[in-house]
């Protein structure tokens, strides 16, 4: 490869990743200071992004706005702009025993609608283990443990295992906190506490959602468009060589665009790329201690495939989840929808989505195959039939789920505390934090990250601080 080495650009902040992380923070940053983002991809918007297929609009992986963090939903509405935005009824189910249960789960419509033996199993597990709870302390020491201790094994494998299994892996291997920050409810008993009180509660059930009427992707192309008026820069198909640092100090990044070098000098850089391969970036290297643990971070990768189908609707709900292993997919969804202007008015688009290992021969699985076993289970579940298919395709997107590993949190620990002896390297975001979230909280970091940069005389706890308010998020479906 030839290599040019040109002058340094002089930037304040340099941001490493284009997607909704990055690209909010760039935003605010450059109202008042020069920022170039850096993006490997040929597109801009990481996991919020639509695309566009044909005489349809495809979001990459099904995506929906909602958020109780104070200030984020304005902040949504803002970029994506009045009157461009729907707001939808949230419609959800849970398939099981070939049945349709709404989504989360009434714990009476559950034991009502499944075959009178399994709910007498379910609520006999459930009494058992609510007397071995009183009888023995036990101690949660993973994901199985938390949710049999407020489900019951029978409840447990009826409503957790599976999911967490086919997105996840073994659920054994899991920590409690991915429990935690996936689930509002830790028990029966919270699940009918919150059906009988808090039906409405905003932290446990989002009834309505928010979605750009022309796709998810609208987020990340909006915010792009404000920072480049704002006069800041956006590299795409730049891959990173090194961030060169000394004294505990980010000096310059190195990255090329096809067959050219170039250094860019750093005031601050903002790291939105998965934590391990910031890591293996970072120029002197990290000690072996931390390469090992960010090596020990560990994700799962996904399929998606997408179906164009020959009628104008084809679901009752906007995402049903499989948690069955008898179904290829963990969950399947319709984006018309969440807005008809995605679709010609005669046909529309499911997605299924199948979660793997990246080095497993089923991701590398041929399309038909893959999506030959997708029919196979819609037809079964009687949701769509193979004469009524128009075209299907599939992306496969690696390493995009983070796993909650038993020994995840140690190894995050080790390496957090390495990036934090520098002065001016901040890694955000959902790969940059290894941190379950979404989109709402990837805007919420970005403000309160921005806030923080701009305080006069901060001090490095506070910015730690920030971390642990971070750590905190979770999950409402
Ligand atoms: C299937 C799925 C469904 C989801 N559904 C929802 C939902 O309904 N609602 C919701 O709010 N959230 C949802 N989320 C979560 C949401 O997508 C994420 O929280 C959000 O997109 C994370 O944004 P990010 O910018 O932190 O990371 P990313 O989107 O991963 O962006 C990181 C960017 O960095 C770039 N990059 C990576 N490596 C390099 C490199 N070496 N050099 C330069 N650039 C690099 C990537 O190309 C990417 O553009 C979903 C996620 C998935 C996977």
């Amino acid at each position: 490869m030839k290599t040019t080495i040109t002058p340094s650009i002089n930037s304040n902040n340099v941001i490493l990743g284009g997607g909704v992380t990055g690209l909010y923070v760039a935003e605010r940053l450059s109202k008042e200071s020069s920022v170039v983002v850096l993006e490997k991809r040929e597109k801009i918007g990481g996991m919020c992004s639509t695309f566009k297929h044909k005489d349809c609009f495809f979001d990459l992986g099904p995506h929906k706005f909602y958020t109780q963090l104070f200030g984020i939903n304005e902040e949504f509405l803002r970029i994506v702009g009045e009157g461009n935005y729907n707001k939808v009824k949230k419609k959800n189910s849970v398939f099981l025993k070939g049945k349709r249960f709404q989504f989360p789960v009434k714990i009476t419509e559950l034991v009502f609608g499944l075959n009178p033996f399994l709910s007498l199993k379910f609520l006999t597990s459930f009494g058992l283990n609510l007397v071995n709870n009183l009888v023995r302390k036990r101690k949660i020491k993973n994901y199985e443990d938390y949710f049999i201790k407020g489900f019951g094994p029978v409840g447990y494998k009826l409503l957790f295992y599976g999911f967490a299994k086919k997105v996840w892996g073994n659920p054994k291997d899991l920590s409690p906190e991915l429990a935690k920050k996936r689930s509002p409810v830790s028990s029966v008993f919270d699940l009918v506490k919150k059906m009988i009180f808090e039906r409405n509660n905003p932290n446990v059930n989002a009834e309505y959602f928010f979605y750009p009427k022309k796709g998810f992707g609208a987020i990340c192309d909006n915010l792009s468009n404000t920072i480049k008026n704002n006069g800041s820069t956006i590299l795409t198909n730049s891959n990173l060589n090194s961030i060169n640092h000394s004294n505990n100090h980010i000096d310059s990044v190195r990255y090329s665009v096809i067959d050219k070098n170039y250094d860019l000098s750093v005031n601050n850089l903002i790291s939105t790329i998965r934590l391990p391969e910031l890591i293996t970036l970072l120029n002197p290297k990290p000690n072996p201690e931390v390469i090992s643990a960010a090596k020990n971070l560990k994700f799962r990768s996904l399929i998606l495939v997408y179906i164009i189908v020959n009628k104008p609707k084809a679901l009752e709900d906007n995402w049903i989840f499989f948690p069955e292993k008898e179904y290829i997919f963990n969950r399947l969804s319709e984006q018309k929808s969440f807005s008809s202007e995605l679709f010609p008015s005669n046909k529309t688009g499911i997605i299924a989505e199948i979660t793997c290992d990246k080095n497993s021969t089923f991701f590398e699985q041929s399309d038909t195959k893959i999506f030959d076993l997708v029919i196979k289970d819609l037809e079964k579940a009687n949701l769509l039939h193979q004469v009524d298919v128009l075209e299907f395709f599939t992306i496969r997107v690696k390493d995009i789920y983070p796993v909650y590993s038993l020994d995840y949190e140690q190894n995050l620990s080790v390496v957090m505390k390495y990036l934090n002896t520098f002065d001016n390297l901040f890694s955000l975001g959902r790969m940059g934090l290894f941190n379950y979230n979404n989109c709402d909280h990837c805007l919420d970091m970005g403000y309160k990250f921005v806030r923080y940069l701009k305080t006069e005389n901060k001090s490095h706890s506070q910015w730690v601080e920030l971390l642990s308010y971070f750590n905190d998020y979770r999950i409402v479906d």
